[in-house]
């Protein structure tokens, strides 16, 4: 055991030591050799080691380095060292983190967890935190808590009739909702289709022009942080709005919540904290390795309902704090373990200078690429840039040379019409070097291109 896990150790930091330095993206050469892992499965055992050595020999050298300094696609974010190391011990403790009963630490450490995250978020005390895998599930939980309010204020319990039969509800979202979102209201019954789409000004935030008239039992669905641009809904006017109906608004804000912990750019989000409820992601701009989501709701009742094991089960006040009586699973991960270590580890200034450093590193981009005379679609008013080298065909060329290149590596995106090069800055290490350099590449290969 020992040996094992000292040389997994081993690779481990190797692999850490020289990430940042090679090749981003995964050779065609290092792809195909991931056949070397497909055979039929022997009969006989296979030593541990030679297991692990296997893996690594094959799998390392055909992962993308996502968790380089370099790594701007998507808005992934790393890990940082701590809570490598607190998932390593989470692993090893092995808590089915169902039940505060029997596995009290890992619920404790939930607990405080969720506090600490309300508080850095700046959402309401009494909001209930479920951890969960992702946005995506994060977006599915607090949706099924608002379900669950609006129907019970119509008259109706979903939990146990059902949608068959029941009362009219209407969802309203933003345009430019993550798809994500879609397929949250598709496992929750409530459609993909039967929703009314709010258009959005340029920047891809929702336009109160176009609002539409907000009628009895309606979910809203907002955003902070388009996955584009950055922006962020007029949540506070929205809710506002939406206050003297039987309504739910709802904030995606996988990323863009993050800007709260900021004094910088918390004013993206004035108000925000009158919706019912909030998702976010940890695995993203909190640089904790995956599978690590939050939803917050604001109505504990709703969730409790919504999350409820058995129809019989009735949300007690004052029991202990049962993980599962938050989340779609029973069993599994103490995720909230990892949120501990890096809030821990950062304290709050550590979190704001996080989030100011990817934003300055964004705003570095963006200038760099206007003063070399492209067009940054976007305005930068947090981690996200958007380029535009010209035309879809130079956009497609340029990045597709950058990934080639391998100092950087940066996204592409459909957004106004057009295929772009989009940047998302979220990863821990990320500094204004890191920048120069990338910068460097993308206009010599932008140079090459469009010269040529
Ligand atoms: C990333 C993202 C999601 C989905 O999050 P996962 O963690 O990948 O499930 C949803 N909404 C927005 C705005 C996102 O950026």
């Amino acid at each position: 055991m020992s040996n094992l896990l000292n040389k997994t150790n081993e690779i481990a930091q190797e692999y850490l030591a020289t990430m940042n330095h090679e090749n981003i993206q995964v050779s065609d050469e290092n792809r195909q050799r991931l056949s070397g892992l497909d055979f039929d499965l022997q009969n006989q055992q296979v030593n541990a080691e030679d297991v692990i050595k296997r893996l690594n020999g094959l799998v390392s050298p055909a992962t993308m380095k996502m968790t380089s300094s370099k790594f701007f696609g998507f808005v992934i974010g790393g890990c940082y060292p701590v809570s490598i190391a607190s998932n390593w011990l989470t692993t090893v403790w092995d808590q089915n983190s169902g039940l505060e009963k029997t596995t009290p630490a890992t619920a404790a450490v939930e607990k405080i967890s969720a506090r600490w995250m309300l508080d850095i978020l700046g959402l309401p005390k009494q909001s209930a935190t479920a951890f969960v895998t992702g946005a995506t599930v994060a977006n599915f939980t607090a949706l099924a808590a608002a379900r669950n309010l609006v129907f019970k204020n119509a008259g109706w319990d979903v939990e146990s009739d059902g949608l068959i039969g029941a009362p009219d509800l209407h969802i309203i979202i933003s345009e430019e909702s993550h798809p994500t979102v879609y397929k949250s209201l598709a496992m929750l019954g409530l459609g993909r289709n039967r929703v009314t789409k709010v258009k959005t000004d340029e920047q891809g935030a929702i336009s109160m022009e176009h609002f539409p008239e907000i009628q009895d039992n309606t979910i809203i669905i907002t955003q902070a942080g388009n996955i584009n641009s950055g922006a962020c809904d007029p949540i506070s006017e929205i809710c506002d709005l939406a206050a003297k109906k039987n309504t739910w608004v709802h904030v995606d804000g996988a990323f863009g919540l993050w800007a709260k912990a900021s004094k910088k750019h918390q004013h993206l989000l004035n108000g925000y904290e009158k919706a019912d409820s909030w998702a976010t992601d940890a695995h993203k701009w909190l640089n904790v390795p995956y599978d690590s989501g939050l939803a917050f709701v604001k109505h504990e009742h709703a969730l409790k309902a919504a999350m409820a094991i058995t129809a019989s089960y009735l949300p007690t006040e004052n029991a202990g704090r049962n993980p599962s009586d938050y989340t779609p699973e029973l069993s599994r991960k103490a995720r909230g373990m990892d949120i501990y270590a890096v809030l821990h580890h950062l304290g709050k200034s550590g979190v704001e200078e996080l989030v100011d450093r990817c934003c300055d590193c964004a705003q570095q981009f963006a200038k760099g690429f206007s003063e070399a005379g492209y067009e940054v679609m976007n305005d930068v008013v947090l981690n996200q840039v958007v380029i535009n080298f010209g035309s879809e065909q130079a956009n497609l060329a340029i990045m597709d040379a950058v990934q080639k290149e391998g100092t950087c590596w940066v996204g592409q995106t459909h957004w106004r019409g057009i295929t772009a090069m989009r940047i998302s800055v979220s990863n821990w290490q990320t500094d204004s070097q890191d920048v120069d350099q990338s910068l460097a590449v993308i206009l010599s290969v932008a140079h090459d291109y469009l010269v040529k």
